[in-house]
Parts: structure tokens; sequence; C-alpha cells
């Protein structure tokens, strides 16, 4: 594993943190790095708890290069901390013990002294996650600098100012790309892969500049070969752009895209893909209107048919599907037909994708009510109506096509209301239960998509 094994384990290993190590070098040399605590502060993946972890081994070693200021990483202390066996320096994710009692049990530890140190140095990762309570227990050590706290923070507005104000503030600084692309291509000819540094550029690009996860990614495609910006397009989906350009350019003939969909939907979450085709029907929109986007001729190319097609339509496609909240395959599917109709004129409006339960639920049971048992296991919607007479329902079509569609056992349970079972039990309904809104959605979209595949 690559991203263990390039781990950092010197501050010169560190990726653009140059200024903040320069400072804690002082400190090392000064010999007063235990006479304060520290907080670090920066986005995820930055490297904080890594920093915490070589502050600390140079704070301990046994044999500190007085000339780099770097640990040796060999000695007893050193080694101790690589293997997390020290008895003096130890880490906690605060994350997942935020409580008061296990904060309690580390300062219980305090009053014992050490071989080898002034004092403990404690570091607690994801600091502002822990309670108010358990923060003012750490307090009071950290005021009598009865330890060396070093506290790593994402959100360091969330940890107490009576903390703050008794440790040093340290912004770690995300590394510029080409930090990041000059230690991955180092790595790789340590690793002795051969690389296009484009390539390279590409992977660090499509991980948002996170570097260990760029490392896993490139392990990976390296396994079958050399870094090319071939093998990186190929591994990393950088095709997908012009599939979901497709997809939306034939939204209103889904016959045309439901292989392309298949296919991403293999490699992606629903909420990946539902996410990538907002933004292809929103960079159509952007390339319809002659603002400038990064994309290749081909794309563009495309992404200006989108725009022919739907227009500023492209804009509602987007909305739409930028607004589902964790979709499932089938949510995903039947908006995308949905949208297809609405693009078609065959729907004057998107009709909500999910009713509520109880709208359609009690507004049809409450005229079931009267009728009898045998009715209710068939519960027919009228499909023939009389023009004159209103819909006493007020169920819009898609209603009524759902609910014909429903599995009869089904529609029974979701016709009848908490109250209704209650009022009206007979033997058979005994069982019976209201669905759950999860199970009334996934219900839902299975009899939807049953109707809408009916040849
Ligand atoms: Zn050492």
């Amino acid at each position: 594993m690559w991203d263990t094994k390039y781990r950092p384990l010197r501050f010169c290993d560190t990726v653009g943190q140059d200024t903040l190590v320069a400072v804690l070098k002082s400190r090392i040399r000064a010999r007063t790095a235990f006479d304060r605590s520290y907080l670090f502060f920066g986005g995820s993946g930055t490297g904080k708890t890594t920093l915490a972890r070589i502050l600390a081994r140079a704070m301990l070693c046994e044999q500190l290069d007085t000339t780099s200021l770097e640990p040796c990483n060999v000695c007893d202390a050193c080694q101790s901390i690589l293997t997390e066996t020290s008895q003096v320096y130890v880490e906690r994710d605060a994350a997942s013990q935020s409580t008061v009692d296990s904060m309690r049990s580390l300062i219980e530890d305090l009053p014992f002294s050490v071989f080898g140190a002034p004092k403990r140095i404690y570091c607690l990762d994801e600091a502002h996650r822990l309670s108010s309570a358990a923060q003012d227990i750490i307090l009071k050590p950290i005021e009598e600098k009865r330890l060396t706290a070093i506290l790593c923070t994402t959100e360091p507005e969330n940890i107490k100012g009576t903390i703050r104000s008794r440790c040093e503030e340290y912004g770690v600084r995300p590394a510029t790309s080409e930090q990041i692309v000059d230690r991955l291509c180092w790595i790789l000819q340590q690793e002795g892969v051969s690389y296009d540094r484009n390539a390279v550029m590409l992977v660090v690009d499509r991980c948002g500049y996170h570097i260990r996860t760029a490392i896993t990614r490139l392990e990976t495609i390296s396994l079958s070969g050399a870094i090319t910006v071939d093998s990186v397009s190929d591994s990393l989906d950088l095709g997908s752009t012009s599939k979901y350009l497709q997809i939306v350019k034939f939204i209103k003939t889904p016959s045309e895209y439901l292989k392309v969909l298949e296919d991403l939907l293999c490699k992606h979450t629903a909420e990946e893909v539902a996410g990538g085709l907002s933004d292809a029907a929103l960079v159509a929109f952007r390339v319809g209107k002659g603002f400038n986007h990064k994309l290749s001729a081909a794309e563009t190319m495309l992404a200006k048919e989108v725009y022919d097609q739907h227009g500023v339509l492209c804009l509602q496609i987007s909305q739409t599907l930028v607004t589902l909240r964790r979709p499932s395959r089938s949510l995903l599917e039947i908006t995308l037909l949905l949208l297809g109709e609405r693009l078609s004129g065959t729907l004057s409006e998107l009709p909500a994708l999910v009713p509520s339960v109880p709208s359609t639920a009690v507004a049809v049971s409450s005229d079931l009510a009267s009728k009898k048992e045998a009715d209710l296991k068939k519960p027919e919607v009228p499909k023939k109506q009389d023009p004159d007479k209103p819909d006493p329902f007020q169920l819009t079509e898609l209603d009524k096509h759902v609910l014909s569609n429903l599995k009869p056992a089904t529609s029974k349970i979701k016709l009848m209301t908490r109250e209704q079972l209650s009022f009206n039990k007979s033997e058979e309904d005994r069982d019976l239960d209201i669905l759950t809104p999860d199970q009334w959605r996934i219900e839902f979209e299975r009899s939807f998509l049953r109707y809408v595949n009916k040849p």
C-alpha cells in the first residue's frame, strides 16, 4: 500500500508546509516544544495528524539530527510512536471518543510520570467533536501545562475559546497542485513506474487535491502498467462527460440512452450519476450561451447539440437532478423518464416525484372506506371518466396510473389509513400495517416503473 509506505515520516517529506515546519523546528531547536500546546487546523487530507506525529517524534527522539532537526525514526522513542506503543505519545480520535469518560480516563494517567519525557503528549484528532463537557476536562491540564496537547481539527471555531487561547494555532494549508504532482512523481520514480506528468496531473485534478486518495488511485492504475493519459482516462472514467451529455441529449427518447445509463450505473452510484447528469446539463447551457468551459473539442460539440435540443430547459434538467437527495436507481430512472415526458410536452409540468404517503392514500381511502372488503382488494381507479363529472379524488393522471398499477396487496395497505385499520379491522387485516415512508417510496417507484415499461 503506497499510501502507508509513503506517509511522510520526516518534516522534509511533508508537502507544502514549509513555513509551519520552520516554526516547529525552531521550537525543537530551542527545546521549548514541550512548553506549550498546539492546535493544527485545516481541511481534511492536509496532513494535520501526520504533522502531529512527526512533531512528537522530533520532540522525543533519542538521536535527533541536530542540524536537520528531523527525527531518526529508528530509536526506541521513534519506533514506539510508529508502532503505536508509546507510553508518552497518545493519539485519540475525538470523533469516536468524544465523551467525558474517555477524556477523564486520559487525564487520570497524567500524575504518573513517564520515562524519557518531561510530560505526556496527547494528540486529539477531530478535536471539535469533543463534547463541551469533555473540552472542559481537557482544559485544566492544558492550562496547568501538565501535558502537551496537539489538537487537530477541521473546525477550529467549534473549540472553546478558553482552550484555543492556551494553544499555539497553526493553519495547515493544502498543498498546491504542483507540489502534489511533484510528490506523486517522486513516488512513481521510487516504485520504478514510468509516467507522463500530465497524466499524474489528471489524477490530482480528479481527486480534489486529496493527496492520499491520489496516491491510492495511482497505485491501482500502475498495476496495469505505465501512467499515461490514456490509462488514467480509462481508469477514472474521464470519458464519462460525453456519456452524461449523450443521456441529456436523448432524454426524450429513453431507448437511446438506457444502455449508456446502465454502463454508468455499473461504475457509479445513482447519486453520482444524478450529479454527473446535472453537471452535464448545466455545462451544455453554459456552452450554448458561449461561456468558456474546459471541455475537449468533441465534448464541446456534443454540449452544443444538447443546448440546441433543449435550450433553456437544460436548466430545468440540471435543477431537477441536482435536487434529488440520495436517489435510488429507480428514482433516478423515473426522474429521467418524467423529464423526457415533460420536454416532449406530454406533461405540462413535472409532477411531484414521490407523493407523500397520506395525500393520495387518504384521499382515495376516504371514499373507499364505505366500499366492501372485496372492493378494496382491487382498487380500480375509474379509467373512463365522465368528462362532466369532476374527478372526486383530484388525482393527477400520474396518480391514477400509479394506483391502478400497484400490487393489490400493497395498495390495500396504502389505501387504509391508520384510523381505518383500527376501526375496521377484519380478520384478514390484522397482520397489515401502514407502510413506512421508505417502503411506500420503494413500492411507488416499482409500480411506476412497471407502468412506464408496459409495452
Ligand atoms: Zn528517534
